[in-house]
Parts: structure tokens; sequence; C-alpha cells
């Protein structure tokens, strides 16, 4: 019999990553802040998930941790049924090319003294993909006229393109391999609005047409309405709220999706990153700035609750309502089911 093929392309088990912080003075312990806690999720194959946040959410740290660039403190992260959090040295490289990122800051993610021939080149050496320099050549041509550039630019340097063109490049360099997913770690922050959406139709169309599956990390919500099949809200490194875009979107659960997708949060007061001064510890992270909080708000943790099996919330709000029923975890701290990949 042929081995199983999982629901999902990559799925996250119990997430928690903690950092050290530097005690007051020199007699004084060290402080542990826990960045991500116990996130678990899934992606479908060539569905694109939208992890949405205030900066210092964790976004970013869940980022590196599927990517491998950061351990988790806990739990695992399996790609098709293979526990990368358990893969090193060559074993971990050889799983590598399957899974590629783009990072939100173009110029500084590349070298800026190497050609773009070079640049987009470069993964294929390591990997050992085409090593005829001549085919390499034209694989690097296809690449930049599929992100939307011209096979002429492979000699010019990155400084020659605008922030769009820089960012282009990045993707090509990522899709080289020919990765099945992709981790996009806010990227058009840094871009104009006009340039964001045609790098947003840039990952639409790569889903589609290289069949892969897309991690969007990005505080810009009408850009994640518009390319996420599902999205993921973290609040203090928790997920607060998940399920298909625009179900979350137009009809959130809790208020701080309701805040997130009306627009009226802050850029960024850092009141979202975990040990922000105020939160009670055990209870729900959100309450301090919570106005619709309730008596048990006050008294126990939020419950963990879902709908069918395609919407969940972590919030005390909709217990009373029968459609919501508590979350069973599994033993690694996942939800019980996963959720189903979407037909694009
Ligand atoms: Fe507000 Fe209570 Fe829900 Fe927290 S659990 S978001 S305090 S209603």
């Amino acid at each position: 019999m042929p081995p199983e093929v999982p629901p999902f392309l990559i799925r996250a088990e119990g997430l928690s990553r903690e950092f050290e912080l530097p005690g007051g003075g020199i007699f004084s312990r060290k402080r542990r802040l826990e960045a991500v806690s116990e996130v678990s999720f899934s992606i479908g194959r060539q569905e694109v998930l939208g992890l949405v946040g205030e900066s210092g959410s964790g976004k970013t740290t869940i980022g590196r941790m599927v990517m491998r660039l950061l351990p988790p403190t806990r739990g695992r992260i399996l790609l098709d049924g293979v526990d990368l959090t358990s893969l090193s040295g060559r074993a971990l490289r050889a799983q590598r090319r399957r899974f590629q990122m783009v990072f939100q800051d173009p110029y500084a993610s590349l070298n800026p003294r190497m050609r773009v021939r070079e640049i987009v080149e470069e993964p294929l050496v390591v990997h050992g993909i085409d090593p005829d320099a001549g085919s390499r050549r034209d694989r690097v041509a296809r690449l930049l006229e599929r992100v939307g550039l011209s096979s002429r630019d492979m000699e010019r340097f990155p400084r020659e393109f605008s922030g769009g063109g820089r960012q282009r490049i990045g993707i090509a360099r990522a899709i080289a391999c020919g990765p099945e997913l992709l981790v996009a770690d806010e990227p058009i922050a840094s871009l104009d609005l006009s340039m964001g959406a045609q790098i947003i139709n840039l990952f639409s169309s790569l889903v589609d047409s290289e069949a892969m599956s897309l991690l969007f990390i990005s505080h810009d919500i009408p850009m994640v309405r518009y390319l996420s099949d599902r999205v993921a809200v973290l609040y203090r490194g928790k997920i607060v709220e998940s399920g298909p875009a625009e179900a979350v979107l137009d009809d959130p659960q809790h208020p701080y999706t309701r805040l997130l997708a009306e627009g009226r949060l802050p850029e960024s007061d850092g009141a979202s990153s975990p040990g922000a001064e105020g939160e009670p510890s055990g209870l729900c992270a959100f309450l301090p700035r919570c106005d619709r909080a309730l008596p048990e708000c006050r008294l126990s943790p939020p419950p963990r609750l879902s709908r069918g099996e395609v919407r969940e919330v972590l919030c005390h709000l909709p217990k009373g309502e029968s459609s919501w029923s508590p979350v069973h975890l599994t033993t690694q701290g996942s939800p019980s089911h996963v959720p189903a990949t979407p037909s694009r």
C-alpha cells in the first residue's frame, strides 16, 4: 500500500519560544519571556494562511521557527509528516529546498556586491540543481521573467532596482529551487500601495502556477483578506482566532480581531508584545484592553472554542452560543481537527 499522504503540507504543533532577558542588576536573576506560546496551525497544499497581528505579537518569531532559523523551545513542525524540528545537518539541508523565505527588507536581504544572476542562481548551486552553467543561466532567465523582471536584468546590481524590483529578485531567488512552502514575512511593508498590490498579485499567481503553499505574515488586513484562504490572528504570542479569511475578518468573534478588522488599532503601541505592562497572569492577555470583558474573564483563562471544523476563537464571549464548543487538544497541544485544503 502507498504511504498515506497527510491532508496538509505543513503543521505546527504546540510551538513555543522563550527568550532570556537580562536581569535588572548584577544580583538579579534573568527573566524569561515567552514570545510564542502553544501555537498550532496547519497549511494545506496550495493554501495561503495569513498570520496577522500587531508588531511584537510573535509573527516573525513563528516564521523564523517554521524556517528553522530559530529553534522552538517546545513543539514541533511537520512538513509532509517529516518532523523538521528533529533534523539537523545533512538531513535538514536536504529538506531546506522545500521551504524558502521572502524577507521584509529586500535590500538588506540581497548582497549588494552580487549581480542579480548570482543572487538567483546561488540556491541552485547550494542544492546542486542544474550543475551545467548554461542551463542554469537559462533557468535564471525564466525565473526573472516569471516574477516580472527581464532576462536583461541578470547582470545588473540590486541597487539599480526600485524596492518592488528588489522584492521581485528576492522572490525569484526564493522560488528558484521549486519550494513547496514559501514564508513571506511582511513582504510589502516597505513598498508603496501600488507596488505592494503588484507583489500580492505575483504571490497569488505563484501559488497557482508553482503549486506552492504560502505563510503570509502581515499586519496589512486588506491585503491579507485579498490573498489568504485562512487567517490566524496572533495576540501576545497566542492565536486568538482563526478560520476562513473572509469569515473571520467579516464576522470577527474576538474583540481584538474586531479592532484589527475595523482598522482601529494604532500601528504599534507595544501593547501586543508579551510582557507588556498590565498583562494579567493566567487570564486573557487582552483583558486590560477589552471593552467587552465579562465577569468570568477576571476569574478564569479564556476557553478555546470551535465552530464546525474551520473556526476557532480563544475567548469567553461565544461560550453561551450553541454553535461553539470546546476544542479538544491532542497530546502535542494541537487541535484535534485539520482544516480542509481549499480548492483554488
Ligand atoms: Fe475580552 Fe474576555 Fe474575550 Fe478576553 S476572554 S477578549 S477579556 S471577552
